[in-house]
């Protein structure tokens, strides 16, 4: 066998610069029927990206690529809010403080039920962090159990104010007429509330 063979050319290959891995943070991704990209940072310091349902994973890495400045500036704010904030309760805590909810609640329920008058047709403890009660339109009331950690005269606050909500539904002049009739020192109360 004879014959020339084509020179063998040796390709050296090079990938191209992984430029995103180190330079973009991590992010993580959740499509749903929404129509543009949009950035968020979670409380506990997450990169989430909210994208339309087909939207490219090369779009959306442009997407983030760009925003790298205001991510990076807002993860740092986010993270120096988290260092600050107290640590996230265990869920041996919530449930300690479910309990002593359960066991406080029905009782100031049902003493300002009957001072006011005014019955609720339910009552509910949960976990929730953003609001401390709330008054369903069925005037079922609902109590965070974070509220156990407050003083008694907050506690009962939030009790009164969820059910003058069976009266009035919104936080106009009315309803802050009928909170004071029963709570003239609601101001202080709500003080109080705040207080960490
Ligand atoms: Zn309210």
């Amino acid at each position: 066998m004879s014959g020339i063979f084509p020179p063998v050319r040796i390709f050296l290959v090079i990938s191209p610069p992984p430029c995103y891995p180190w330079l973009m943070e991590k992010y993580d991704l959740l499509r749903s029927r929404r129509k543009t990209l949009a950035l968020e940072i979670t409380r506990d310091c997450r990169v989430l990206v909210r994208a339309p349902m087909k939207c490219s994973a090369r779009r959306i890495d442009e997407f983030v690529e760009a925003h790298q400045a205001w991510i990076a500036e807002k993860l740092a704010l986010q993270r120096q809010r988290a260092a600050q904030r107290p640590p996230e309760p265990t869920a041996e805590e919530i449930s300690a403080l479910k309990q002593k909810a359960r066991e406080i609640l029905p009782g100031k329920v049902e003493y300002w039920s009957r001072v006011t008058g005014l019955t609720p047709t339910g009552l509910k403890v949960t976990a929730a962090r953003t609001r401390y009660g709330s008054c369903s339109g069925k005037n079922s009331l609902c109590f965070s159990c974070f509220l156990m950690d407050k003083p008694e005269a907050a506690i009962d606050l939030v009790v009164v104010h969820e059910l003058c909500h069976i009266q009035v539904k919104n936080h106009g002049p009315g309803f802050y007429a009928l909170l004071g009739r029963y709570l003239p020192d609601h101001r202080e109360r709500e003080k109080l509330l705040k207080q960490r």
